[in-house]
């Protein structure tokens, strides 16, 4: 049995985590910087693992996201839109490795390596190869509908090329890319307008806004990262052969990703991008690993909020960050 400090300590945590995914997910302001808010959560993950008793279903290790903000359509995602599990260091990636391959019965397999990037996850419906419907995560059950200011935004195909099926859901990330963030916050500054944090945050706020001009405006692009659903498609066998196909239909994939055989060759993907990322004109915080097989994927499955076949290694945080300092406050 949990003591009383435990059991104050928990509830302390989850009071705390929940008003950060409020500020984050709901209000795209946070006020603490991610690592210090991964280490709160993983603070609480560490202590319902050794007191399983005292987790509660809305405890925030098993929610997603944020609940979607009033005055947007809510738009019930027909798939479940996940969280994904974070490896800090090269000890959890081998931990998820080796349990993935425990699993599947010591079976080799491939991973897709990705950037993650660091923007506002979208989900984008066609129907007949027409684009009918986009949708932030909000609480991977329901998001918010923001179809018009997606439309603006010229690398998502609102037409499909070749021959795409009835129905098509893809998922992927919306971003600002760095040079327009930038370029935002001089006019802001010009114009003596409160500057925006980073451009996760503007650009998530780009996306949830009800003016299509104002994300028109900024420049914002995406990646796609993943087939949400396309019925059955003859001939995908596997993630990687799925982002091939999309990226024929006209979706924009990353050419950073990389196709992997063992976990040295995760690591040393992982290790290129922690020093290639600033170099890069979009921000990116991790890698994700995902096994590749989609057969491999299905027996795999989904824990709580994440699937069990991918994980999120997050690259090292340079500066644990508060929001002082964010906003160029030095302290
Ligand atoms: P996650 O870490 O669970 O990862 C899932 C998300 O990764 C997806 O929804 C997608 O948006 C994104 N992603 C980017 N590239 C991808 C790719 N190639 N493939 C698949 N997914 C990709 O995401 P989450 O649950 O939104 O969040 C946690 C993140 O948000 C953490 O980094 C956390 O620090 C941050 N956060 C910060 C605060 C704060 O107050 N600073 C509060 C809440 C969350």
């Amino acid at each position: 049995m949990a003591d009383d400090s435990i059991v104050q300590r928990v509830a302390e945590l989850r009071r705390e985590l929940h008003y950060h995914n409020h500020r984050y997910y709901v209000m795209d302001d946070p006020v603490i910087s991610d690592f210090d808010y991964d280490m709160l959560l993983q603070e609480l993950r560490t202590i319902e693992e050794e007191h399983p008793e005292l987790v509660t279903p809305d405890s925030p290790t098993h929610r997603i996201g944020g609940d979607p903000a009033e005055g947007f359509v809510q738009v019930e995602h027909r798939h479940t839109m996940l969280s994904l599990g974070n490896a800090f260091d090269d000890e959890s990636l081998e931990a998820w490795y080796r349990r993935v391959r425990n699993l599947l019965d010591d079976a080799d397999f491939s991973m897709t390596c990705e950037l993650k990037i660091d923007g506002l996850a979208v989900s984008l419906v066609y129907e007949d190869g027409v684009f009918v419907q986009g949708a932030t995560r909000g609480n991977g059950f329901v998001g918010e509908n923001v179809t018009q200011n997606l439309r603006t935004i010229r690398s998502i195909p609102l037409v499909l090329q070749g021959d795409p099926p009835p129905y098509l859901e893809v998922r992927g990330e919306v971003y600002m890319p760095v040079e327009s963030f930038r370029r935002l916050n001089e006019e802001r500054a010009e114009r003596g307008e409160q500057l925006f944090a980073n451009p996760r945050n503007s650009g998530a706020g780009t996306i949830r806004q009800l003016d299509p001009k104002v994300t028109a405006s900024r420049n914002m692009q995406i990646w796609a990262y993943s087939l949400g659903d396309a019925g059955d498609v003859p001939g995908l066998p596997d993630h990687w052969e799925a982002l091939e196909w999309l990226k024929s239909l006209g979706f924009r994939i990353n050419p950073n990703n990389r196709l992997c055989y063992t976990v040295e060759e995760v690591k040393d993907y992982y290790r290129e991008f922690v020093e290639r990322r600033h170099g890069l004109p979009y921000e990116v915080d991790g890698v994700v690993v995902k096994v590749n097989p989609f057969n491999y994927q299905s027996s795999l499955g989904v824990v709580g909020r994440e699937p069990r076949w991918a994980v999120a290694y997050k690259f090292p945080a340079e500066r644990a960050v508060t929001r002082l300092l964010e906003i160029g406050i030095n302290v």
